[in-house]
């Protein structure tokens, strides 16, 4: 065999697309979601990984998954969590850079929820470098009309809604069987919180991603639009279509 296709062997892999019933080419590719609370940056996510073959890392389940290991960290972030409130930025980017060392981050991640400052955006330049940023433009009725419907699986983080994306058996996961509930910040008090918090600290990241060539808009307008319609606009992205 050649030299030159053995190279691009080790350092290309095919994944299997579901919507296309191909396998594709994907080259190491490093995205980010960017999208307020509730556009769908986990459920997009979730979806993207197993047709990319790439690993998702959300913050936020990290968070939720120190909380209820009750760790050290945990104890610390609880509250910033129940209020809507950032993690400080020392903390969560500790725990990203951990995340990004294990072996299945070294061909590539989806990353949801992360970064959601500057100060983030700035410590991820400095370990790795970024190829695209999904920014998620959805109104905020729908944000709002989609949070207070949430429920999220307690075992896996699977991700529900009572009106458009009901589990087979109510309040029980369909991948997992565990049992669904509603996130303390997906309580109306704090859905407001959280999409103030959004705007001042996670916004100005659209212009920073936008300066360096990196932001491709994807739009969402309609709460029944089904979330396979979105993750193919984001196909069509990655693959350099649009
Ligand atoms: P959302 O649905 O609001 O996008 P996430 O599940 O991503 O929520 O995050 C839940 C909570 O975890 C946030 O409100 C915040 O307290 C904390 N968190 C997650 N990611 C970050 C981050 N990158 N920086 C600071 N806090 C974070
Ligand atoms: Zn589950």
């Amino acid at each position: 065999m050649p030299k030159y296709f053995y190279r691009k062997m080790l350092t290309e892999k095919y994944a299997y697309d579901t919507l296309t019933k191909i396998h594709v080419l994907v080259a190491k590719l490093r995205i980010v979601i960017l999208g307020p609370p509730g556009s769908g940056k986990g459920t997009y996510a979730s979806r993207l990984t197993n047709i990319l073959g790439i690993p998702h890392i959300s913050t936020g389940d990290m968070v939720r998954e120190e909380i209820r290991a009750q760790t050290e960290i945990g104890r610390k972030i609880r509250e910033y969590s129940d209020r809507g409130e950032l993690v400080p930025d020392e903390i969560i980017i500790g725990l990203l850079i951990e995340r990004l060392k294990k072996p299945d981050a070294q061909k590539g991640f989806i990353l949801d929820g992360f970064p959601r400052t500057i100060g983030q955006a700035e410590a991820l330049e400095e370990i790795t470098s970024i190829d695209v940023v999904i920014n998620l433009n959805v109104p905020d009725e729908i944000i709002i009309q989609r949070l207070s419907n949430r429920l999220t699986c307690r075992r896996c983080g699977a991700i529900y809604n009572r009106l458009t994306l009901k589990p087979k058996v109510d309040e029980i996961c369909d991948i997992c069987g565990g049992e669904l509930y509603q996130r303390e910040d997906d309580k109306p008090e704090v859905i407001s919180e959280r999409l103030k918090v959004y705007r001042r600290s996670t916004e100005p990241l659209i212009d920073y991603y936008r300066k360096r060539g990196l932001l491709k808009d994807v739009y969402c307008n309609d709460l029944m639009t089904p979330p396979d319609v979105i993750v193919n606009e984001i196909l069509k992205i990655i693959r350099g279509q649009k």
